[in-house]
């Protein structure tokens, strides 16, 4: 077992930034037309329940919505004939290691879930009401974007912060936090860290907490990504990792400057008493421009305030400075879509996103126009310089 957390998890450095690379859907195309894979799900299917099967190589989650993927033929099978046709498609689809990794994965979190006893059991359901501060669960039930832009500032482009979490909630999951912290230490537990950047702090969805941080990504980071950040697949956020970092003189002091592996980031200051730990953005980069120079639009610092969020794409480049006293805990839900990622894999163009691209598109077109223009000077037979 390693500290770090799985490769996809990590935090990459932007200096040794990788794109992913794609798993090819070889095995498919071999067969036969009826027998396909629909494009689109069939939202009124209600797919069967795969929970029961946890000794599988793939989340039961995973089938139960593939399911409605399924060609209409299959739909109304029995159950063990969907799930041989789905794993098979699985089974092409990832590679051996990538599998092994996610069996070993979900092993380590079945020991933990088994041998870890939550203090704070009304954490693990959704409570709205007890969690959130009365605004921002009003800009949610609204539902607009006047309703969440009445409730956020945008300091600088694409960075949304707002109040967000009631201090019952933070002092319930920092206390959480810390048992399961001395329970790791009391038992001699060798967790995984949430990324290769952090010492301190845990992942979240690994004792238990996954069933609520999902519900807090689909009914309440979605609808406001679906607004601000549709180009990432702010509507098609489907996976999440959750996980607390914890910063103080004795702990992590600071974090490098890095890109997340999301497409979208919740960070919300739980507490306690800290000064210093300023987060700091320098623009959004595809994997091209990552190391690109910043452009003076680009460059916010913020400081944290306990109980508010900041929202932000994955990609737009930051870091975190000095916590210079006291203690400082954050909890970061790292949102992805499957869809944006895979679609990601054959567009070449991120001029919709990337500040980089898009500065280049403009310096493209600028000269196209300053060309054209200078062809039809030429044309009317007026001087030219
Ligand atoms: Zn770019």
């Amino acid at each position: 077992m390693s500290i770090d957390g799985p490769a996809e998890r990590r935090k990459q450095p932007p200096q040794t930034q990788t794109p992913r690379t794609g798993n090819g859907n070889c095995g498919i195309s071999s067969m036969s037309l009826a027998n396909r894979l629909r494009l689109n799900p069939n939202k009124e299917h209600k797919p069967d329940s795969y929970d029961d099967l946890h000794q599988l190589e793939f989340s039961p989650l995973l089938f139960s919505s593939l399911e409605r993927y399924l060609p209409p033929t299959m739909l109304n099978g029995s159950r063990d004939l969907k799930l041989q046709y789905m794993r098979d498609i699985l089974l092409r689809y990832s590679s051996e290691s990538e599998r092994t990794r996610v069996q070993r994965h979900r092993e380590y979190r079945q020991k933990i879930i088994s041998h870890y006893q939550p203090v704070h059991k009304e954490l693990y359901t959704m409570q709205a009401a007890q969690f959130f501060v009365p605004s921002f669960l009003k800009a949610i039930n609204e539902n607009t974007e006047d309703s969440f832009r009445s409730i956020m500032a945008e300091p600088a482009p694409g960075i949304y912060t707002f109040e967000m979490l009631q201090p019952y909630f933070c002092e319930l999951l920092l206390s959480e936090v810390e048992t399961f912290e001395r329970w790791v230490i009391e038992t001699n537990f060798r967790i995984m860290r949430p990324n290769t950047m952090n010492r301190y702090g845990c992942v979240l969805d690994d004792f238990g907490l996954e069933t609520m941080l999902d519900k807090l990504m689909e009914d309440f980071i979605r609808p406001m990504s679906r607004v601000f950040f549709p180009e990432v697949g702010g509507s098609t956020l489907d996976s999440h990792h959750g996980f607390v970092v914890e910063y103080g003189t004795d702990k992590d002091s600071e974090l490098g400057f890095h890109v997340d592996d999301s497409e979208v980031t919740l960070n919300v200051c739980l507490g306690k008493q800290f000064s210093g730990g300023e987060l700091f953005f320098r623009g959004i980069r595809c994997d091209k421009h990552v190391n690109s120079e910043t452009q003076s639009e680009e460059i916010f610092d913020y400081s944290h305030v306990p109980g508010h969020a900041v929202l932000h794409r994955g990609r737009n480049r930051h870091g975190a400075r000095a916590t210079t006293s006291g203690c400082r805990v954050n909890l970061l839900l790292w949102c992805r879509s499957s869809v944006f990622r895979e679609l990601k894999k054959y567009q070449k163009d991120s001029s919709n996103w990337c500040g980089e691209c898009q500065r280049e598109k403009k310096e493209r077109q600028r000269q196209s126009i300053a060309a054209t223009k200078l062809e039809l000077l030429k044309r009317d037979g007026k001087p030219t310089s």
